[in-house]
């Protein structure tokens, strides 16, 4: 399969990686909007939040509980931190594997445009 997040989760193109269990890779996003930017995927590839299936439940809360952990370890917990999902196209989601992006280190606006 041709996906990009796969091949980082692979190994098989560089990234520099934060965080990585056996079901979880996080990493650096290339073009960051923020201090701290990282990219928290499941090692599986699912295409997208609507692609999760009841099955994957476990992996959502244990993803979520990661992006909790690596905040910490971050050092942007206490201040507060933004977790983003973009799903689909009006969503504006340009690689098509689920991931969370976590936005910390700078105060986030909102609405987001
Ligand atoms: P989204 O628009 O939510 O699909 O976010 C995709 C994110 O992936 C963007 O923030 C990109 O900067 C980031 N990205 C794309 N390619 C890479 C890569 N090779 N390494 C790290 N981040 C990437």
């Amino acid at each position: 399969m041709d996906c990009i997040f796969c091949k980082i989760a692979n190994k098989e193109i560089p990234s520099t990686i934060v965080y990585e269990d056996e079901d979880i890779i996080a990493f650096n996003d290339v073009n960051p909007e923020a201090p701290v930017h990282i990219l928290v995927i499941p090692k599986k590839h699912i295409a997208s939040l609507e692609a999760a299936q009841p099955e994957d439940a476990q992996l959502l809360g244990k993803i979520l509980l990661t992006i909790q952990h690596i905040a910490r370890e971050q050092g942007i917990a206490a201040d507060g931190y933004r977790v983003v999902n973009n799903c689909g196209e009006l969503g504006g989601q340009t690689v098509h594997h689920m991931h969370f992006h976590l936005l910390g280190g700078r105060e986030m606006l909102w609405p987001a445009g």
